[in-house]
């Protein structure tokens, strides 16, 4: 069983100075309104209802946290942001998502990985350009090409190797991976679980921690 079947809601940050404390390693995830963040997250932690579309009525432009491993030890943490790029989003919209989106993206130390969600017919856009930007070049980054159904085998591959191309001769320094993704057709959801589970784990056995034998390891667990 995937670590990411024990993701439950934490908390929500609309502020940074409301972000955890405790310095566990969190994995974000991000992506253009409507390329299929919340379905990716609902799918690879087995859940309905856990995150909310970008078109739900009413949802607030901020960081919700979900943690992960069991009830009394919680070894991370996964950060659903705030869908970006809505042409109608209203100026103050957009600062206020710059403003939390883009600091907790630059600064956060916790950061080990950042899931971009890419549109598998759209590609990469001038707004994930920009959150590419405000990433630091040590986080690595896992793109999910969402929505593979819609393409033939071929197109998927042709796309994936696009992609690829594109993203490792314009960030050559950057730690780059892709799975091709269908949340309706489950494609690539073990995949990705795994290596976002994996980044988890990096965290402990790179770390500084002054004994990390006694940090919570994130290894699959049962909790419901
Ligand atoms: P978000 O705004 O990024 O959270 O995107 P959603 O997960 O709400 O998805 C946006 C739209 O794309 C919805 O209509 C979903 O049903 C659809 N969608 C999401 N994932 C897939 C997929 O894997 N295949 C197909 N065909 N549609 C998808």
């Amino acid at each position: 069983m995937s670590l990411l079947t024990s993701a439950r809601f934490a908390t929500t940050v609309a502020q940074l100075r409301q972000l955890p404390e405790q310095g566990l390693p969190e994995v974000a995830f991000a992506g253009r309104s409507n390329a299929g963040k919340s379905s990716a997250l609902n799918i690879l932690c087995n859940r309905r209802r856990l995150a909310f579309s970008s078109s739900t009525p009413g949802r607030t432009q901020a960081l919700n946290f979900f943690a992960l491993g069991a009830a009394e030890s919680v070894c991370g943490y996964l950060v659903d942001m705030p869908g970006y790029g809505y042409a109608v989003a209203p100026g103050a919209v957009r600062d206020s998502w710059k403003g939390l989106a883009g600091d907790y993206l630059r600064h956060r130390q916790p950061l080990v990985a950042l899931v971009l969600m890419l549109d598998i017919r759209r590609g990469v856009t001038e707004l994930d350009h920009g959150l590419l930007a405000w990433t630091p070049h040590t986080i690595p980054i896992l793109g999910l090409l969402t929505k593979a159904d819609k393409l033939s085998r071929n197109q998927q591959r042709a796309a994936l190797a696009t992609t690829r191309a594109e993203l490792s001769a314009k960030y050559p320094a950057r730690d780059f991976e892709f799975i091709l993704f269908s949340a309706t057709h489950r494609v690539g959801i073990e995949e990705a679980g795994e290596r976002i589970a994996s980044y988890y784990d990096a965290k402990f056995l790179n770390s500084n921690l002054p004994n990390p034998i006694e940090a919570p390891l994130c290894t699959p667990t049962n909790t419901p």
